[in-house]
């Protein structure tokens, strides 16, 4: 993509509305613009790494056996009547009414919706296990929406539902998404803290919210420092990673038995990107969710969700990761992996080497942001800084002359005067 045709606009200045620095970062960006309070439109810039966020858990929802399905974002009413939801929801829910009087709702979540589907079509216990899920926009009309994404109104969750036919399965399950949501945040480049959480009237170990550290963040969790080793891998052995003591503020026992030493217990503040929860028969029950077990005898079925905040992520990937002149994204996640930057636009040589280093990463599938616009070094380091691709490469008339460009980790700050060839090997090696 070339800047000077991208639609990439940047703030010079911090807007005065932003509290945190993601925030700031964001609008500063060019990734997201507000349209109402908690309400925001994805740039270019900022749709690239929605998607692939978005890509990352859709994978290992993939690999862990889930399957991908899309539920529309708005529900009947019935259904939450049903569930005897529709009252207890409260303020929380947006609440439409269609031109026939029927009472509708911008889905807060899925719950409902997917239990119907199920009830309707699956009829024996030889149809289960499954894991569906979906990746749709939510509302849920907060008090205070705030952080910019973090705390929206509007936003893009990825919720997972399972089905099992008893309790042992139900736990199987779980396990598996457990699983899984280490490893996707991990691939994130993100330390998750999976912290044991209220599960409500159902008890038990069945529920745990995934924390990201952060200043900023709205939980306080406490842990074992064992935890900031273990979770920065994925492949973890999750009976040893649930023994280890952590818990949100709420559920902190400080006589627990697996409590760490002083030494060892931390505290801090925490982002949730992820919950998972079982609750058995909670919505089964009441909505008459049943198969036939294998006496033909109905069994209602246990159930579990499993959510994460795809749009609050790219705010806690910001807030984990960045610096004073900007955001440095994690490989895996960043908009574009190159930023190619032409010193001299308009000079001949400049001009024809960076069209070639443009053409040919393009060609060997590295995505890369040219900025072949006519602005003073200055302004094109700045934004390429403040926008936080891995990587910059810098084609200046003085290095061209003695046959050579420079490469700069943006997380490292190093930089490298190479070859045109090595440049290029070592972003397509
Ligand atoms: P919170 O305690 O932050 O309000 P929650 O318990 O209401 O979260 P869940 O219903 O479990 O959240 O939703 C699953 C995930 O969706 C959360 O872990 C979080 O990452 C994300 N999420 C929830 N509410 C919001 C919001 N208002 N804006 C952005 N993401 C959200
Ligand atoms: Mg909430």
């Amino acid at each position: 993509m070339r800047l000077s045709v991208y639609f990439l606009p940047t703030l010079k200045e911090n807007p005065a509305e932003a509290q945190i620095v993601s925030h700031r970062l964001m609008l500063r960006a060019g990734l997201v613009r507000q349209s109402a309070a908690g309400i925001y439109s994805w740039l270019p810039l900022g749709h690239r790494v929605l998607r692939k966020i978005e890509q990352i858990v859709r994978e290992e929802q993939d690999a862990a056996g889930a399957q991908e399905m899309l539920m529309p974002t708005i529900q009947p009413a019935e259904l939450w009547q049903e569930s005897g939801r529709y009252d207890d929801y409260g303020k929380e829910m947006l609440r439409i009414t269609d031109r026939h009087e029927r009472e509708m709702l911008y889905g807060p979540t899925n719950e409902e919706l997917i239990t119907a589907i199920f009830r309707d079509n699956v009829k024996s216990y030889r149809d289960l296990p499954k894991i569906l899920y979906h990746i749709q926009w939510k509302f849920r009309d907060e008090v205070r929406p705030r952080f910019g994404v973090m705390r929206g109104r509007e936003f893009l969750m990825k919720d997972s539902y399972s089905f099992d036919i008893d309790y042992e399965g139900a736990k199987r399950s779980y396990d598996i998404m457990y699983r899984a949501y280490l490893k996707t945040f991990a691939r994130m480049g993100l330390t998750a803290i999976p912290v044991r959480a209220d599960s409500g009237a159902i008890g038990g170990d069945m529920s745990h919210e995934f924390q990201i550290l952060a200043e900023t963040g709205e939980s306080v969790v406490y842990y074992d420092a064992a935890f900031e080793d273990l979770g920065k891998t994925g492949e973890v052995d999750i009976e040893a990673m649930r023994g280890l003591y952590a818990a949100a503020e709420e559920k902190h026992d400080p006589n627990a038995p697996n409590l760490p030493p002083p030494e060892r217990l931390r505290t801090h503040r925490g982002i949730e990107v992820g919950h998972i929860f079982y609750f058995g028969t909670k919505y089964s029950t009441p909505m008459n969710a049943t198969v036939a077990g294998p006496d033909g005898e109905p069994v209602v079925i246990e159930m579990g969700s499993y959510g994460i905040g795809v749009s609050r992520l790219v705010g806690a990937i910001i807030e984990a990761s960045h610096d004073d002149a900007g955001i440095i994204w994690p490989e895996s996640v960043a908009p574009f992996k190159v930023g190619l930057v032409n010193l001299k636009a308009g000079d001949g040589a400049c001009d024809a080497a960076s069209d070639d280093l443009y053409r040919v990463l393009s060609e060997s599938g590295i995505e890369v942001l040219y900025d072949d616009r006519d602005e003073r070094a200055g302004v094109k380091f700045n934004t390429m800084d403040l926008i936080g691709l891995p990587y910059q490469l810098v084609v200046g008339p003085k290095g061209l002359a003695a046959g050579h460009v420079e490469l700069k980790n943006r997380r490292t700050g190093e930089r490298q005067e190479l070859s045109i060839e090595s440049a290029l090997a070592r972003l397509t090696g």
